[in-house]
């Protein structure tokens, strides 16, 4: 057979007066005044109303409720585990072709039916304004669930090269023995989608606990991929405690696998617990871990770079969605020359200029709010540590003001000392740190590059001298699973540059390619004697 052609969903037209802003704002207004939203479970292909229920505030105006959902408590995971694996022996026996049809018509439910619907969920619920929120919510969720079929379709397509006479080797690629369960992330709709949705497509039932700032947009998902024909069970929707409904999927025998975008702690004590369980023989069998976790990514600029074109990424990078994404830029390594040479004066200019509010109050905001309290105190805390230490100088931005938002200036930090906490720790915000190197230290400074922290996510380099490009491309191949040569280290694309990082950012399977898909299945050979 042959899938119809997969290629990435277009991005709109947003001007003004454009119908394509029209439809949003309507979408966006009318999913408004339906607030706060009712989310049960969902459990079996229906909806279950519990006890126990959470809020989800919108984070630019957080006296305002989102959603009100339902949270699961273990004995409601433990019926859902008990659902999927009954779900999973239709579901894992259908062809993989009707797999791909529901998954093909959920990608053209979200083009033509969902998309603004899903847009301003993720704006409203996550705090991203018009331009990031179609990235994620109306592209990039698409184009993971386009190319994941054709990827499954290559995957499944690879046999062994051998056949000796009279015998026929086969592979099979089976789902894996258990169910999947799948903690989204609150900072991409898309993250969400996909991290129930790949599993979903190679035979496998999944429990999707969604992030507590992204139930909305995670539970439109979910809705759209039963519209969409997934059968009632193959994915479970269990909102809830992250330990309590984590803990009650980890203790079950039938556990097959972790699939996780989320924080670097979170993932490591998740498998801790795992690995406890696996050395006491708990599991049928070995759990598969997926994670993408943090990232402390890096922009490297040479004297030899194009100053304009590294500024403009570096704000890009570092300020798009507030900073919020595994991949946002966090510290900068500028050559004195380029510094000098207009990068420190064009860079404070622009931050300077950014506008920060809420999304769809003025167009031309930027920077919206940080996700939750949590994360809005962190960062005050980092600022005002900032503003006090004699080791840094803080030198655009450096308020924050949560009064009907959680909003946080986008800023900018220097220091001379680039072993200095503000180039090791994840602040998962709008902060960037930024060191001057000596142009004739590139050795230094790229050992540093390497380093300074344990993560290996996202990076970049600005140079246009092609020797420098080569070295330094070869000297930094483990600083980050994303390297970029003269682009922003963030927006990478479904079916161009697969993601994800290595050390403490993950395990580098590659979202957006067939290397992860290949994660959720267990391969059978087959070798048949005539
Ligand atoms: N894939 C996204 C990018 O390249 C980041 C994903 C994330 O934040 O987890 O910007």
């Amino acid at each position: 057979f042959q899938l119809p052609l997969i290629k990435n969903e277009p991005p709109k037209n947003y001007g003004p007066e454009s119908v394509e802003r029209e439809q949003l704002v309507a979408a966006y207004r009318e999913l408004e005044s339906q607030l706060p939203v009712a989310i049960p479970l969902g459990v079996n292909g229906k909806d279950v109303k519990t006890n126990d229920i959470g809020e989800q505030r919108c984070p630019f105006d957080h006296k305002k409720v989102v959603a009100r959902y339902h949270r699961a408590s273990s004995s409601d995971v433990q019926g859902a585990i008990e659902s999927a694996l009954e779900a999973k022996k239709e579901w894992e026996n259908l062809s993989f072709t009707d797999r791909a049809a529901v998954f093909l018509k959920a990608a053209h439910l979200i083009s033509t039916k969902y998309r603004y619907k899903l847009m301003a969920a993720t704006m409203i619920g996550q705090g991203k304004n018009i331009w990031q929120a179609e990235i994620d919510a109306a592209m990039e969720i698409i184009d993971f669930i386009r190319f994941d079929c054709k990827y499954a379709s290559e995957l499944y397509s690879v046999q062994p090269p051998e056949n000796s006479t009279g015998v026929w080797n086969r592979t099979e690629y089976r789902p894996l023995e258990g169910f999947v369960y799948a903690i989204t992330p609150f900072n991409f709709t898309a993250i969400g989608g996909n991290l129930a949705a790949a599993p979903l497509l190679m035979g496998n039932v999944v429990l999707m606990k969604p992030s507590d700032h992204a139930v909305l947009s995670n539970r439109i998902i979910y809705d759209i991929f039963v519209e969409a024909g997934l059968p009632a069970g193959a994915l479970q929707f269990v909102p809830g405690d992250a330990i309590e409904v984590s803990k009650a999927c980890f203790n079950h025998y039938d556990f097959a696998a972790l699939h996780f975008t989320g924080s670097t702690n979170v993932f490591r004590s998740m498998w801790g617990i795992i690995g406890e369980n696996v050395a006491h023989g708990k599991y049928r069998t070995y759990p598969k871990i997926v994670g993408e976790t943090g990232g402390k990514n890096f922009h490297l600029v040479h004297h030899s770079a194009q100053i304009r074109s590294a500024v403009v990424n570096t704000v890009r990078a570092a300020y798009e969605y507030q900073g919020q994404k595994c991949s946002a830029l966090s510290r900068l390594y500028v050559s004195r020359a380029s510094w000098e040479a207009g990068f420190r004066d064009q860079l404070l200019q622009e931050v300077k200029a950014l506008k920060v509010g809420a999304p769809l109050q003025d167009l031309s905001n930027f920077v919206g709010p940080v996700i939750h309290r949590g994360s809005f105190d962190k960062l005050k805390a980092v600022l005002d540590s900032a503003a006090t230490d004699s080791e840094v100088e803080v030198l655009a931005g450096g308020k924050a003001d949560d009064s009907t938002g959680y909003f946080v200036e986008p800023t900018v930090l220097l220091s001379k000392n680039p072993k200095h906490d503000i180039f090791k720790t994840e602040f998962f915000g709008p902060i960037l740190a930024v060191y001057v190197y000596e142009d004739e230290s590139l050795e230094e400074v790229c050992e540093l590059v390497d380093t300074t922290n344990a993560y290996g996510l996202t990076g970049s380099i600005f140079a246009q001298d092609r020797i420098v490009v080569r070295k330094l491309t070869e000297r930094l191949r483990n600083a980050a699973g994303n390297f970029y040569i003269n682009d922003k280290c963030t927006g990478a694309v479904v079916g161009e540059q697969p993601f994800g990082g290595a050390r403490a950012s993950g395990t580098n399977d590659k979202a957006g390619s067939g290397m992860i898909l290949s994660r959720f299945v267990s391969p059978r050979s087959v070798k048949d004697t005539f």
